[in-house]
């Protein structure tokens, strides 16, 4: 006999293709009336993988969208200075409506600084104190594009967030702190019960077992396991990290923070690695560019 299955994966790739063919109606409507067509750049330092691979999926998604995109290239010994100066050039650049550097930036490369650098009318990527402020407060803001998609990918499939336990595993500021605080604004999706966890929480498996909705973003593979989850329980998946696999050209594959097989049939809905939060990421980013276009 084969077993219904009780949860729903939450098809984020789904999800992301939607929202870009919206995206790719709202270019074509500027492009016809004569308006601005959005100009998205990105910085990339060196050649780390993960970074080359971000990069592209952004540039080839700006594309599928009618985007202008511009990638600026630099090598890994290029001087804090050297990149505060391509920073302000694009900031005074009239056609770039919005731009990224990609991270991680190299050791002798303050990220704050060249986060700070960037105008916050073109931070696309919310990461700016300005962007993060303000959304903390509930104000119009460029919201950082991971916890923006986590969001969509609610409010798209519709589930409840009001008055409930949201579990956020990990509190980086550009997943666990941004989401947690989306997730207790005063709106839809949010009015959630927020509880974020880290390396020094005690008793973590106990919180994350309250947890109506769990949001891992900690970048420990499998970490998740059934037992740490309330049956019925929505869990998004935010982890991607590389793990060596013989099977794929690459030699590796993205794996999540949840022990998917196990924790799957104990849920109601679930994200998947790949094809959950990722594309989302890079579709919120499409939007916050669009916005900048629009806020000119
Ligand atoms: P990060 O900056 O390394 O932060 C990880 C957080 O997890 C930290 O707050 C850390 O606690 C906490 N943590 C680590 N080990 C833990 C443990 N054993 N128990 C409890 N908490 C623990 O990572 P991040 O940038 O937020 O990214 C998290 C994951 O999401 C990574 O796999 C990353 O690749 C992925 N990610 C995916 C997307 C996407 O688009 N899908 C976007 C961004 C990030 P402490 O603060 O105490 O150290």
């Amino acid at each position: 006999m084969i077993e219904a299955q009780s949860f729903q994966i939450i098809d984020g790739k789904h999800i992301a293709d939607v929202i870009k063919s919206e995206i790719a109606a709202e270019v074509a409507l500027r492009r016809k009336s004569g308006k601005k067509i959005p100009h998205l750049a990105a910085i990339l330092v060196g050649h780390d993988g993960g970074s080359e691979t971000y990069v592209a999926h952004k540039v080839k998604s700006c594309e599928q969208v009618g985007f202008k995109s511009t990638l600026i290239r630099f090598e890994e010994e290029v001087t804090e200075e050297e990149l505060l100066g391509k920073v302000a050039a694009l900031n005074q650049d009239p056609d770039i409506d919005g731009f990224i550097v990609q991270l991680p930036l190299p050791a002798h490369i303050s990220e704050q600084k060249i986060i700070e650098a960037i105008d916050y009318r073109k931070d696309v990527d919310g990461f700016h104190p300005v962007n993060v402020g303000r959304s903390s407060i509930g104000l119009p803001a460029f919201v950082s594009a991971t916890p923006a998609g986590i969001l969509e990918l609610l409010r798209r499939y519709n589930i409840q967030t009001s008055g409930k336990h949201c579990v956020v595993i990990g509190r980086s500021n550009i997943v666990g702190k941004p989401v947690a605080s989306l997730m207790m604004q005063k709106s839809y999706p949010g009015d959630a019960t927020v509880t974020v966890c880290h390396s020094r929480t005690h008793n973590l498996s106990e919180i994350i077992r309250q947890g109506d909705i769990v949001i891992a973003a900690l970048g420990r593979p499998g970490f998740v396991k059934a037992d740490m989850i309330k049956p019925g329980a929505v869990v998004i998946d935010v982890g991607t990290t590389r793990v060596p696999c013989s099977e794929t050209k690459s030699g590796y594959r993205l794996k999540g923070d949840v022990a998917f097989d196990e924790v799957a049939p104990k849920c109601s809905y679930i994200t998947p690695v790949p094809g959950g939060v990722g594309p989302m990421t890079i579709v919120s980013l499409l939007k916050n560019t669009l916005l900048a276009v629009q806020n000119k």
